[in-house]
């Protein structure tokens, strides 16, 4: 569909920042950005696009003004990324988690439910084509051991406040297909890489310690494995699932590259020594750190189904994304 209007919520956060550039150039949408600007919103992510949409700010956690924000520009489409995300402040603080995670996504269907149809499983003419697509994490499946992949029919076991809030949001989501036949799509995806991504990740602040001479820190014996998936492929799944991903249906998005942390600093380490003119290796830097309560040892993605039916493929491997990535906050070292 030309031309319609498309809510992004958390579109000031890293992957969401990445999806309205992705949506930018790749349809004819009118795009309503709405984000609170908690910490981890910047609007210098933006910037290049702030003249193409429309920036609202404003808590999803807020039920009136989602509410009103529905009935003033019915929105044809919602992508949804708005969520508190970072897995160590779920253990320090859960509270917010809840309520934005759980609280935010609920008050989103519901007036996107109020606003799109009658009654259960009938859809007012004009919001025919109307879609809401969920981004989740692959977190909401727990933790694997040396083998296995997770498929969209893994039973959730989370294991973080983090993954237990997204995963509570997954199930809501569910329910308002099967109860009222609202429009949704989940897609459930790995580690995110690239630009725009919040300092306190892992792999800018290995970048950030790494280049300021401070011990770079890496929990436990840095052999957790995740499944790294380059933020604008990420985009392109998540592009995909919502114009033709089935209704009711989850696609699981990874990036089929899994590596271990301590691969990852290594790596990060190399490029760094290649990239920049200092003589000394950035490895020695890597300092062990007490490992994260409940920290689950492998994540892993098995992107079949998105393969198949949707005919999505991620186009950079972590070795050739991890260069890209490295050399914009090389250019954006403010942003470290
Ligand atoms: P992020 O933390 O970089 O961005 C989140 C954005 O949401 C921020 O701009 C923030 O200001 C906004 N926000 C937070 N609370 C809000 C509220 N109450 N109302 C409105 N806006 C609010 O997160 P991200 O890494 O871009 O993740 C986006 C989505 O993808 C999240 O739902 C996350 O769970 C999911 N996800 C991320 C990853 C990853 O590797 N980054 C992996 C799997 C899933």
């Amino acid at each position: 569909m030309k031309n319609d209007k498309v809510l992004i919520t958390g579109g000031a956060g890293f992957i969401g920042s990445n999806y309205v550039e992705y949506a930018l150039k790749n349809s004819d949408d009118e795009i309503f950005v709405l984000d609170k600007l908690t910490y981890a919103g910047n609007l210098k992510n933006l910037e290049t696009v702030s003249h193409k949409i429309t920036f609202i700010r404003g808590d999803i956690c807020d039920a009136d003004f989602i509410q009103d924000l529905f009935s003033k520009y019915a929105f044809q489409k919602v992508v949804h990324f708005a969520a508190e995300s970072h897995v160590d402040n779920s253990i320090s603080g859960p509270s917010e988690f809840i309520q934005t995670n759980i609280v935010g996504t609920f008050n989103l269907l519901q007036s996107a439910y109020t606003t799109w149809m009658h009654g259960p499983n009938d859809l007012k003419s004009e919001f025919k084509y109307a879609r809401f697509l969920h981004i989740s994490t692959d977190e909401v499946y727990g933790t694997l051991g040396e083998t296995g992949l997770f498929t969209e029919e893994t039973s959730y076991a989370p294991n973080s406040p983090y993954s237990a809030s997204k995963a509570s949001s997954d199930f809501i989501v569910r329910s308002y297909f099967h109860t009222y036949g609202l429009p949704v799509v989940t897609t459930n995806c790995s580690n995110n890489y690239g630009p725009n991504q919040h300092k306190e990740k892992l792999i800018p602040t290995i970048i950030r310690k790494a280049i300021s001479g401070q011990p770079i820190p890496i929990y436990g014996d840095g052999k957790n494995v995740r499944d790294w998936l380059y933020v604008m492929d990420h985009c392109s799944g998540i592009y995909l699932a919502l114009e033709k991903g089935k209704l009711g249906e989850t696609y699981n998005i990874g990036g089929r590259n899994e590596r271990e942390n301590l691969y990852i600093a290594n790596v990060i380490c190399e490029l760094l020594n290649e990239m920049l003119p200092k003589n000394s290796s950035y490895k020695e830097q890597i300092t062990f750190v007490k490992d994260r309560p409940g920290h689950d040892f492998r994540y892993a993605i098995n992107a079949s189904k998105i393969e198949k039916e949707l005919g999505w493929k991620a186009k950079e491997n972590f070795e050739t994304g991890i260069q890209k990535t490295i050399a914009w906050y090389l250019e954006n070292k403010e942003r470290l």
